[in-house]
């Protein structure tokens, strides 16, 4: 069988694990919590970051900053993790969808404004598949219309647009560490933000509405309950776990730039013959190599493919299933416009299998099935 992904350890992983309880400290904010946030502070730049249980979690929080009335409405694509959109759910806001570029498959920027309406009060743009939204644009219509920005970067680990790390563009950046993302601890998340005010209480929110961090940080004798919040903070075993996986950051990205040129240069011939599209990264934007993906030009030569692949053991997942046109969807959220895009690429993309302990024989293996799905 060659799965789709199969989640990441290290040498390290266990010795880190046992770690936690030489230390005495296995809930949240210890010793590799600690070490995790530093390393993320140098990696991205960036002033605040704070691990958390889930990317769900990190979205969870920005919707909570954002400080969202019932009714107000977010701006955000509708290709995309039916979180992006849950965050602002439960807390009583309205997810509006547009549709997305057909080159990135992030939302379409020049749809943006027609969008706006009195109540918009943030655009939560989703970096698909580690490539970068079109930020300069976003950030510039926000600025005009007061909007704040969230990044939905839960796949967008090591990317730039303009050098700058996605995720400390906007106001707030939101990650995954799920086992299927580059960098993981089976289940896990970042938040980061950059803006001072928002920072603050991020912390609060995070620590159930309490300044418990302040108070370890000994800038208050005692803690007590000061804002809204919830339970944000994973226990530092997950912490070990991620800052094993940290340390080998720089070879994962390596190995997943490596099989992702290899199908690039494998499956280039197919695009010239016009059979399939491949991913088109463009020149602002880098490659975190986070996902291989194919666009077909028919729903039914992706199922063809994907049952071939299967017979074969492969697995070649396709991905979302548009949420505007899912039942929570057309319940609680709105959409702007045409989605034929978004329709279109839910309909005939799929993703190749790509990891970081991929052996060149299962590779080499998926290539030739692909190859040969086309010859027959
Ligand atoms: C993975 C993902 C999430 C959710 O992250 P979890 O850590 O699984 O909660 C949210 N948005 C996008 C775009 C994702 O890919």
């Amino acid at each position: 069988m060659i799965n789709f992904n199969v989640p990441t350890y290290t040498d390290k992983t266990k010795q880190y694990i046992l770690d936690v309880f030489a230390e005495k400290h296995a809930s949240g904010d210890g010793k590799y919590t600690k070490l995790c946030h530093d390393w993320f502070k140098r990696q991205l730049n960036c002033k605040q970051a704070l691990l958390v249980h889930s990317g769900t979690a990190a979205l969870e929080m920005a919707a909570i900053l954002a400080d969202l009335k019932p009714g107000d409405e977010v701006i955000m694509p509708s290709y995309t993790f039916c979180s992006t959109a849950n965050a602002f759910v439960l807390q009583g806001a309205v997810p509006v969808f547009i549709d997305i570029r057909p080159d990135t498959l992030n939302l379409d920027e020049t749809k943006i404004e027609a969008a706006i309406t009195s109540k918009t009060k943030a655009i939560c743009c989703v970096h698909y598949a580690g490539v970068s939204c079109e930020m300069d644009t976003i950030m510039d219509i926000a600025r005009r219309y007061n909007l704040l920005v969230i990044e939905d970067a839960a796949q967008a680990f090591d990317s730039y647009y303009k050098g700058k790390p996605l995720g400390t563009i906007g106001d707030m950046g939101c990650f995954s560490f799920h086992e299927t993302k580059n960098i993981m601890s089976g289940e896990g998340g970042l938040f980061v933000t950059n803006n001072p005010k928002i920072s603050d209480r991020a912390e609060l929110i995070r620590e159930k509405g309490t300044n418990r961090s302040k108070f370890f940080r000994g800038q208050v004798d005692k803690y007590t309950w000061v804002d809204k919040g919830s339970s944000y903070l994973p226990s530092d075993i997950i912490a070990a776990y991620l800052y094993s996986v940290l340390e080998i950051s720089n070879n994962i990205q390596e190995k997943r730039k490596y099989i992702w040129q290899k199908y690039y240069e494998a499956f280039i011939q197919l695009q010239d013959q016009k059979k399939i599209r491949l991913p088109i990264i463009p020149t602002d934007c880098t490659n975190n190599a986070h996902m291989f993906y194919f666009l077909f030009d028919s729903l039914e030569t992706r199922t063809d493919f994907i049952s071939y692949l299967k017979r074969y053991d492969i697995q070649t997942p396709f991905h979302y299933i548009p949420l505007h046109s899912a039942p929570m969807g057309l319940d609680h959220c709105r959409t702007h416009g045409d989605m034929s895009i978004t329709n279109r690429v839910s309909d005939t993309l799929v993703r190749l299998p790509i990891y970081f302990d991929m052996t060149d024989t299962d590779l080499k293996t998926t290539i030739k099935t692909i190859l040969e799905f086309w010859e027959k």
